[in-house]
């Protein structure tokens, strides 16, 4: 097999790499094919019967070549390849991966700037490849190298997909007419327009996305334009139509609502309005346009494209414009964003405003939770949601709600009423003393009837003899600051639709930006909103299996989660013993919000499968020394999916403390599965128990172990439960702060972020705060990084005209340098900004682990412990030798756009930096691309210093 050094794309670091061939014919080949695709021979070594063995070259290789190549991906590093002889078998280069090759680790990902050459080599190699997209021209290729190194090739620098160079991270001082990171000006001289709106209702995190799309597009040496008031804006044109410069968007990153406004316009929805519109476009030139906003919007900027070449014809024909007028337009670029608070739209996991909206909702459950209980009420909750019940399916998963009614899944039953009563006598008689019930805006029954929350309150008055209250939650779910989770997405999102803008063509089908669990992806707009309307079909059709079906797999198993997790089954208790298994639960490492979320729904989903779910108190030590094993019942968990740290107690030791007596303690207790939830003390607990299963066999039972920590630097996912918890805590702590700063003009504070070796937490703040400049554990910091970024600072405060006065912040991880403390770094940039502006240090410590878990955390703890729990029982019943093996310790990680479980041994051998404790490749990098490109750290200084004209 061929042995890759250091298997990660050059872009996220990599500047050397061997390969190893095992014949003498295999090794000149492999010279020959990189130094056709690029790489220039430097060093030439052949170890004869008298040479040296010199430092450099390895002592096994009879032959070695270095190859040298200029990485040309803008961040100036260049790679160097060693391709060895090392005599042995012949390998069997054919032996290529199945499937999307693009999805496997490559070596390398490599940036050329002529991908035609490398392809017409490989192919006349006639060797197979995998290009993407696979018709036209492609912007990637991926093949396999003679000795079967995966490897790939990309013309695209966008800096968020994976295989994209990464920009810069040093600013450039370039002249304005070279752009930094593309080509986007034609032959003809003229820039390409990039026009972005905001239309239908207003959500959290449109701000945001306008920022991105207008600094990504004057980065990308664009122009940008906003177009005011929605579809209004282009129906009208004149002023509504305006260009945007670099800091007309400053501080937009907090900002709820629109700030270049929506409105419903009537117009645009009759072809005369459209067709207004397309003449004040091609007046404007602008040849690309981004719509934020929700159904409706997106249902009318697909028509809008679809009608395109007929409205140009006709206004040629009615000679309103002139061939030559129109001849540059004749295609229009339409990308869409998702931006809206319902959450309505097919093939999107996520809208933008979603999640902020569910903040604002489960804030005011909370609220209302305590008076409930206070005087044993029932509330009845209305939230927003027409056509789709996504918010409200979310709030009782994250508030435990005791019943719940969305337009696309109404009750099941005749007689649902007397269902709902059973349900609330139930958590009554368990004990419970507040009762909620959610009911979506759109909640509907079988018969299509509304389902009112004063029909509720009349029911839970009439029949239970409950002091009832409704509580309509309106406006207030469109309101406020975006929560952390929004301003990525719209962040990121923003990013990828100018990336879409310039990657389309004519033949290119207009796109809507979409996330699927962790992935940013692109989907066909047209075929987004059909999916869309066909949902709203099958509830008028009364056929809601498939309205269910219809929308995201994500929201069903949200729906089901909050079914396993709230609707107590009877029938479970009768479960023959040898089908009951005893789960136990452990919390290993510091608190995480999300921790009791977990628990919760853990322990009730093992209940209601008829399983004896127990709470190990205080880690390890409370096993081992205090035998503390609890079984969980129904009401001992109740409420705890809105508590922050750790109901059953966590301790940070792991089981290495004495393995032999945690064996007899498993055996003792009988323990068939183990769910242990903490960060990377309770990574490396896992891994300590499938080793010591050798020699105890108590341990041959499955064990999953599902990552919280606020860092996120648990290998196998990409998120850990607590880290949204932690982003939101510390971007409030942070706005404050930017505020204060900016009270005082002229303040750069220097914010000190945890996340130990890991850049995580400083990195997604950073980009949701709109840092400056961010300092991490894996990158460093140097003394030419800080005197750029000083330089950056310097510039930003001179391009500041005093008309926007928002302060800066700089984020520095707690362990991201030795030498360049918080304090120093201060000190530093006071210093050297020579009066010019102040800098002052803020540590939030401990306030970064939240106090209430976040909606994100608490929805996704649910599920991730529910699926957890379904692993578990899916291993428990093999043969003990199956049980054995090591695929039945494993991970529960967001990997992409999956949820995956990877095997710990699989995990510690691959993907672990123990001595740092983190994963091997920051998956993360690219937003610290995309932040420092945002922030204009690695854009030319020409084009942040941009005016309007
Ligand atoms: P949302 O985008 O939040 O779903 P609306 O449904 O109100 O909000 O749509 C916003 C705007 O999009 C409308 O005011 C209208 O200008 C335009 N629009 C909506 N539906 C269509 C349509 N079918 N054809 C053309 N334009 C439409």
């Amino acid at each position: 097999m061929p042995d890759v050094e250091l298997p990660a794309p050059i872009v996220q670091g990599v500047s050397f790499f061997s390969i190893v061939a095992t014949t003498e014919d295999a090794f000149y080949d492999t010279v020959a094919f990189y130094g056709a695709l690029g790489f220039r021979e430097t060093s030439v070594f052949e170890r004869g019967p008298d040479s040296q063995k010199t430092a450099e070259h390895s002592s096994d290789s009879a032959k070695e070549t270095w190859l040298h190549a200029f990485a040309d991906a803008g961040n100036g590093e260049d790679v160097t390849l060693k391709i060895r002889l090392v005599p042995g078998s012949p390998v069997d280069a054919k032996a290529e991966a199945e499937g999307e090759w693009r999805a496997k680790k490559a070596a390398f990902v490599m940036y050329t700037g002529n991908l035609n050459s490398a392809l017409e080599y490989i192919k006349s190699r006639k060797q197979s490849f995998q290009a993407r997209p696979e018709t036209g021209t492609p912007t990637e290729i991926y093949t396999y190298d003679p000795v079967g190194t995966l490897v790939g090739f990309t013309s695209k620098r966008n800096p968020f997909a994976t295989a994209a160079p990464a920009p810069s991270r040093t600013p450039v001082q370039a002249p304005i007419e070279t752009p930094l990171v593309s080509q986007p000006v034609p032959p003809d001289g003229k820039k390409k327009r990039i026009g972005v709106m905001t239309s239908g209702g207003d959500a959290p995190g449109m701000n945001a996305a306008v920022r991105a799309v207008v600094r990504m597009t004057i980065a990308r040496g664009c122009d940008a334009y906003a177009i005011y008031e929605g579809y209004e804006g282009l129906v009208q044109g004149g002023d509504l139509i305006k260009k945007m410069a670099w800091s007309d968007v400053r501080g937009w990153l907090s900002e709820g609502g629109t700030l270049i406004g929506t409105a419903r316009c009537m117009a645009f929805k009759e072809r005369k309005g459209r067709l207004t519109g397309a003449k004040h476009l091609i007046e404007a030139g602008i040849d690309a346009l981004v719509v934020c906003g929700g159904d409706g919007s997106l249902t009318g900027a697909d028509l809008f494209r679809s009608e395109w070449p007929s409205l140009v014809q006709e206004l040629i024909d009615t000679e309103v414009m002139t061939e030559e007028q129109v001849a540059p337009y004749r295609h229009l670029n339409i990308v869409g964003l998702v931006g809206s608070i319902d959450n309505d739209m097919s093939s999107t996991d996520a809208t933008i405003g979603a999640f902020s909206s569910l903040h604002r909702i489960c804030e005011a459950v909370d609220s209302i939770g305590s008076t409930a209980l206070s005087h044993s009420r029932a509330f009845i909750v209305e939230v927003m949601g027409r056509h789709c019940g996504w918010l409200a399916v979310m709030a009782a998963v994250s508030t435990g709600a005791d019943f719940v009614f969305t337009p696309e899944r109404p009750p099941e039953g005749e007689d649902w009423e007397s269902d709902m009563c059973k349900v609330l006598q139930k958590h009554r008689d368990m004990g419970k003393r507040k009762t909620i019930i959610i009911v979506a805006e759109g909640a509907i029954d079988r018969e299509l009837k509304p389902i009112t929350p004063n029909y509720l309150k009349d029911i839970c008055v009439n029949r239970l003899g409950l002091d009832t209250r409704v509580t309509t939650l309106g406006h207030t779910q469109r309101g406020g600051t975006p929560c952390a989770y929004d301003r990525m997405l719209a962040t990121l999102q923003g990013v990828e639709a100018v990336e879409a803008v310039l990657d389309s063509t004519p033949e290119t089908p207009s796109p809507v930006i979409a996330i699927n669990e962790n992935k940013i992806t692109r989907k066909p707009l047209m075929e987004a909103v059909k999916l869309t309307h066909s949902v709203a079909e099958a509830i008028g059709q009364k056929d809601f299996r498939k309205a269910m079906e219809l929308r995201d797999p994500e929201f069903a198993d949200f729906y089901d989660t909050y079914v396993h997790t709230t609707i107590v089954n009877d029938e479970a208790k009768s479960t023959p013993k040898d089908k009951s298994l005893r789960i136990a639960i452990i919390h290993i490492g510091a608190p995480a919000g999300g921790m009791n979320a977990a628990t919760r729904a853990a322990a009730r989903f093992c209940l209601n499968q008829g399983h004896v779910p127990l709470a190990v108190h205080n880690g390890f030590p409370g096993l081992l020394r205090h035998d503390s094993v609890r079984e969980l019942s129904w009401i001992d968990v109740d409420g705890w999916e809105i508590r922050g740290g750790s109901e059953i107690g966590t301790n940070r030791s792991t089981p290495d403390i004495d393995l032999g007596l945690a064996a007899w303690a498993f055996q003792k207790h009988r323990f068939d599965g183990l769910l242990i939830i903490g960060g990377f003390e309770a990574f490396t607990a896992l891994g300590q128990l499938r080793r010591a299963r050798a020699s105890y066999p108590a341990f041959r039972i499955p064990m999953v172990c599902l990552p919280a920590t606020i860092s996120n630097n648990v290998p196998g996912t990409e998120f850990s439960l607590g880290s949204d918890t932690c982003l939101n805590a510390l971007m409030e702590y942070c706005d404050v702060i930017k505020q204060s700063a900016s009270a005082t003009r002229r303040r750069v504070f220097v914010v000190e972020v945890q996340g130990g070796k890991s850049g995580y937490v400083a990195t997604v703040a950073g980009l949701v705060i709109g840092a400056m400049a961010v300092y991490t554990p894996e990158e460093g910091i140097n003394l030419k990084m800080l005197q750029e970024d000083v330089e950056h600072l310097k510039r930003s405060y001179a391009h500041d005209q005093g008309e926007n006065r928002a302060g800066r912040l700089v984020l520095r991880n707690e362990r991201a340098s030795n030498t360049y403390t918080t304090e120093v770094l201060a000190n530093i940039i006071r210093e050297e900004a020579n009066k010019k502006f102040e800098a002052r240090s803020a540590v939030p410590g401990h306030v970064q682990q939240g106090g209430i878990p976040s909606p994100l955390d608490r929805v996704r703890a649910a599920r991730l412990a529910v699926k957890s729990v379904q692993w578990l029982e899916q291993h428990a019943f093999k043969s003990l030798e199956e049980r054995a093996a090591s695929e039945t310790a494993a991970v529960i990680g967001i990997r992409g756009a999956g949820i995956i479980f990877t095997p710990i041994d699989v995990l510690e051998e691959t993907e672990t930096d123990i001595a740092a404790r983190r994963p091997r490749q920051a998956w993360w990098k690219p937003m610290h691309n995309i932040l420092d490109l945002l922030s204009g750290r690695s854009v030319p200084e020409a084009a942040t210093a941009s005016e309007r004209s």
